[in-house]
C-alpha cells in the first residue's frame, strides 16, 4: 500500500511554519517510509508551496492542495451565513487553537464560487496536480442539535421546498419530535427515517451538497486539476449532507476520516458523543441505536472502520483511500505507533491501494510513521 502524506501549514490567515523544518519532516518521512503523495494547504501565505512541489514532483509523487470548501472562509470574502431553523444565525465552534467550525450556506451560489476564487487569487500559479475539497457538508452534531439540520436560509428554504418537502411540518416535527430525525436503517451507506417527510428531507440535504460539488469539482477540472473529497466516516456523513455515493462520481479519490481515535471535530468518539449528546433530551441512546443499525459493538472499533470501507468501496466510483492519525496530540488524538500499523495493515487487507496519513505530518509523527515501517505496509 502507498500512502498520501497531510501536511497543516496553517488556515488561510496563520503563518506557516518555516519552509526548511517542513522540507525536512518530509525528507525524513521519505526516508523511513519512500516518497509518497502530499495533501498541503491552506494558508495563503505561499512561498513555501514552491519549494515543496519541487521537491515533491522531483520524486515522482503528487501535490494536492488542500482547501476547505463551506467553514473556515476568510470573512473578507462575505460569505452568506447558514441560519438554523429557528431564525438564528449559526454559532462558531473552536476545539483546537484557530480552528472555526462555523458553516456557511451550501446553496449560496456565491459561496460555491469562494473556493474557486481563493484558489485564483492565491494558488493558481502554483503547479498543483489536483485540488482537495474539505468541509464540503452542513455541520454536525458538534455545534448542538438545533445547528445540525442545514440551512434554514429563503434560499435552501426554496430549495427544499421544490423537491416537495413541507418545511412547515419539517419545523414542527424538530421542536416537538427530534427523535423522528433519527435514522432506522442502513441503505447501502445513506440512512433511511421512518417519517417519509424527514426522509425526504435527508435526501435534499445531501442533494444540496452534491450539486455545489459538482458546480465546485468542475469549475477545478476547468482549471486543469483533479478533485479529491474528504468527507466523514460514513457512519456519520450522511447527517451532514454528505451522500457519498453520488459524491463519488465528482472525485479522483474519496477520503473518509477514519479518526477512531480523536476527541475533536471529524474524530468519530467526538461526533458520536455529540450526536448522543444532541439526541439526549428526546430520550434517544444515538450512539447506541447507531451500533444496532451497523450491527457492531462499538462504532469506533476497527471492525466497525473496516465494514465502513468494505461498503465505499462496493459502491463509490472513485478510489476509495481512508484517512487515520498518524499525528499525535497529547489530550485530543493519544496516539500509539501501534495504531497506525494496526489501520495500515487491515486496510491494506481490504485492498486498499493507498492511504492517507492525516492530519498533520508535522504534528510529532516521526513514531508512528516508524510503526508503520515495522509492519512492512509501505512502499519504500
Ligand atoms: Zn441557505
Amino acid at each position: 500500500m502507498e500512502y498520501i502524506l497531510q501536511i497543516m501549514l496553517g488556515t488561510f490567515m496563520q503563518k506557516p511554519p518555516g519552509t526548511e523544518k517542513v522540507l525536512r519532516t518530509l525528507e525524513q518521512t521519505y526516508d523511513r517510509i519512500g516518497p509518497q503523495d502530499i495533501i498541503v494547504g491552506w494558508t495563503t501565505e505561499n512561498e513555501s508551496y514552491k519549494q515543496l512541489l519541487d521537491f515533491v514532483h522531483s520524486n515522482g509523487k503528487k501535490v494536492w492542495l488542500w482547501l476547505p470548501v463551506f467553514s473556515e472562509l476568510p470573512g473578507d470574502l462575505s460569505p452568506d451565513p447558514t441560519y438554523n431553523y429557528l431564525g438564528n444565525l449559526q454559532k462558531g465552534l473552536e476545539v483546537l487553537p484557530n480552528e472555526d467550525f462555523r458553516f456557511v450556506c451550501p446553496s449560496s451560489l456565491h459561496n460555491q464560487m469562494l473556493s474557486l476564487r481563493l484558489f485564483d487569487r492565491h494558488f493558481s500559479s502554483l503547479s498543483l496536480d489536483g485540488v482537495f475539497l474539505d468541509k464540503i457538508r452542513h455541520a454536525s452534531f458538534a455545534g448542538g442539535l438545533e445547528h445540525a439540520f442545514g440551512c434554514f436560509c429563503p434560499n435552501c428554504q426554496k430549495r427544499y421546498a421544490e423537491v416537495g418537502v413541507n418545511m412547515g411540518q419539517i419545523r414542527h416535527l424538530l421542536e416537538e419530535h427530534p427523535e423522528a430525525f433519527f435514522p432506522s436503517a442502513l441503505d447501502g451507506l445513506r440512512y433511511r427515517f421512518d417519517h417519509p417527510e424527514v426522509d425526504r428531507f435527508y435526501r435534499a440535504k445531501a442533494d444540496i451538497i452534491t450539486d455545489a460539488a459538482g458546480k465546485i469539482a468542475a469549475g477545478f477540472r476547468d482549471r486543469g486539476l483533479m478533485v479529491a473529497f474528504d468527507v466523514f466516516a460514513p457512519v456519520v456523513a450522511y447527517f451532514m449532507g454528505q451522500d457519498i455515493e453520488k459524491l463519488s462520481k465528482e472525485a479522483s479519490f474519496m477520503k473518509p476520516m477514519m479518526y477512531r481515535i480523536t476527541h475533536a471535530p471529524a474524530g468519530l468518539p467526538f461526533e458520536l458523543e455529540h450526536l448522543d449528546q444532541a439526541f439526549a433530551s428526546s430520550g434517544y441512546k444515538a450512539a447506541s441505536l447507531l451500533q444496532r443499525i451497523w450491527d457492531k459493538e462499538s462504532m469506533c472499533s476497527a471492525d466497525a472502520a473496516d465494514e465502513q470501507i468494505a461498503r465505499m468501496q462496493g459502491s463509490c466510483a472513485a478510489s476509495v483511500y481512508p484517512g487515520y492519525e498518524i499525528n499525535g496530540i497529547p489530550g485530543i488524538c493519544d496516539n500509539t505507533p501501534d495504531y497506525a500499523a494496526e489501520c495500515a495493515k487491515r486496510y491494506s487487507k481490504l485492498g486498499v491501494k493507498k492511504s492517507v496519513l492525516s492530519w498533520n505530518l508535522l504534528a510529532d509523527t516521526d513514531r508512528n510513521i516508524s510503526g508503520l515501517k515495522r509492519t512492512g505496509q509501505y512502499n519504500a
